[in-house]
């Protein structure tokens, strides 16, 4: 979002195309054309979703899905790119490709003044970063949930924007199982949990900052960076808390609803 912020904030698009009717729901009606024209005034992210505000009222609701990206770069209209489905185009010479193989992303256009009644926004639980995500709320949520931490927290209801990476990192900031029963996290548990949660999301996005200073890298790619996590993607490898062999084994890995869960066996219990 800040990536497309600083490229398209204050500018006006003069063009919208669209490849196909559809990514994981139909386009909105009269999308192009509503697009057209249109000011871009300001940008807003509600959990994984990007609010772009244009001057008629309206706000486009997108989200990148598994695998979307957006592109940018000057216009150049004899260049397609392949799994391009949406493209804008700016006042500036600029344009804005939304790219998604697998198609699992979304677009949706809602009135500003009604962003939170969209169908996918209400609903949605705290974000993370607001004082409004704190232990005493997350242990309230998860009172009687007899599942695991992980699912919990994955759980868009209880605190939103979550993904499956940054779960993993802050459990194992917070030395807490992937696997615990979740309504056993209150008290000290649940002290621990929200600021390893505040702490992960705040680096990352620093991260993501910095790969951006330029706004686009070379390749023209906006969306997810390189990062160094310290558990997600390294079983086997060592554990920056442990002794090593033969005390632990380093990072484990399990599977819980069909998505990889990384871990120190020693460390969080
Ligand atoms: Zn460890």
């Amino acid at each position: 979002m800040r990536g497309l912020r600083q490229r398209l904030e204050g500018r006006q698009i003069v063009r919208a195309v669209l490849h196909r009717a559809d990514l994981r729901w139909p386009f909105p009606e009269g999308l192009a054309q509503r697009l057209t024209g249109a000011r871009v005034e300001s940008f807003r992210r509600r959990a994984k979703y990007i609010l772009m505000r244009l001057d008629g009222g309206d706000s486009v609701l997108l989200h990148l899905g598994m695998s979307g990206r957006m592109v940018l770069g000057p216009a150049h209209p004899n260049d397609p790119i392949l799994h391009e489905h949406m493209v804008l185009e700016t006042d500036d010479g600029w344009r804005v490709g939304f790219v998604d193989p697998r198609r699992f992303g979304s677009v949706d256009l809602v009135a500003t003044a009604a962003e939170d009644a969209h169908r996918l926004l209400a609903g949605l639980g705290p974000e993370p970063l607001e004082q409004g995500f704190s232990a005493a709320h997350l242990a309230a949520s998860l009172v009687g949930r007899r599942t695991p931490l992980k699912s919990a927290l994955l759980d868009q209801k209880i605190v939103a924007g979550l993904g499956n990476i940054y779960v993993c990192e802050a459990l194992f900031r917070a030395r807490l199982s992937p696997s615990r029963d979740a309504h056993t996290v209150a008290g000290a548990r649940a002290a621990r949990l929200v600021p390893a949660i505040k702490a992960t999301l705040t680096e990352a996005i620093a991260a993501g900052g910095s790969s951006l200073r330029d706004y686009v890298q070379p390749s023209g790619e906006l969306g997810y960076f390189q990062h160094a996590w310290k558990v997600y993607g390294r079983v086997g490898q060592a554990c920056e808390r442990c002794p090593g062999p033969p005390k632990c084994e380093g990072i484990g890995r399990i599977v819980q609803s069909g998505r990889s869960s990384f871990f120190c066996a020693r460390t969080q219990k």
